[in-house]
C-alpha cells in the first residue's frame, strides 16, 4: 500500500491538492512509493528533472512523466479535476464497496467494478502491488 495520505474529507482535499503541483507530487508518491525508477532500465537514482513533471534517467536517458502510461497523460484536464472525481467516486458507498484488490491504492477504487486495477489508478497498481 502506498504511504501516502488520503484525504477523507473535501475539506482535507482542497488542503492537500491546493494547486497542480501538490497532485503531481502525490501522483508521482503513488507511482513511486521508494523513490523514482527508471521504467526503460530499471535503474532507481535520483533523476534529473528537465520540468515539474519530466524527469530523465541519469543512467540510459530515458525520459518519463509521472502520468505517463496513464489517462491522465496527454490530457490538458487539471489533475485536480481528475483527482477530485477520482475522490468523489472513492467516497459513494459503490465506490468503497468496489475496494478489495490488495495492493491497490484508493484511487483504484475508481476502476468498474469486477474490473481489478484498469481505470485511475490501473497502471500505478502493479508497482504498488509489488512493493
Ligand atoms: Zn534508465
Amino acid at each position: 500500500m502506498s504511504s501516502q495520505p488520503y484525504p477523507r474529507t473535501w475539506t482535507e482535499f482542497l488542503d492537500q491538492f491546493s494547486s497542480e503541483d501538490a497532485c503531481l507530487a502525490y501522483l508521482e508518491g503513488l507511482r513511486w512509493p521508494n523513490g523514482f525508477i527508471c521504467p526503460s532500465c530499471g535503474v532507481a537514482s535520483v533523476p534529473y528533472r528537465a520540468s515539474r513533471i519530466r524527469m530523465m534517467c541519469k543512467d540510459c536517458g530515458h525520459q518519463s512523466t509521472v502520468t505517463a502510461g496513464t489517462i491522465f497523460d496527454k490530457t490538458r484536464t487539471p489533475l485536480r479535476v481528475w483527482l477530485a472525481a477520482a475522490w468523489y467516486l472513492t467516497n459513494q458507498k459503490q465506490g468503497v464497496s468496489a475496494l478489495g484488490c490488495n495492493g491497490c491504492s484508493g484511487w483504484a477504487a475508481t476502476r468498474p467494478p469486477g474490473r481489478c486495477c484498469t481505470g485511475f489508478a490501473g497502471r500505478w497498481c502493479g508497482p504498488i502491488a509489488i512493493v
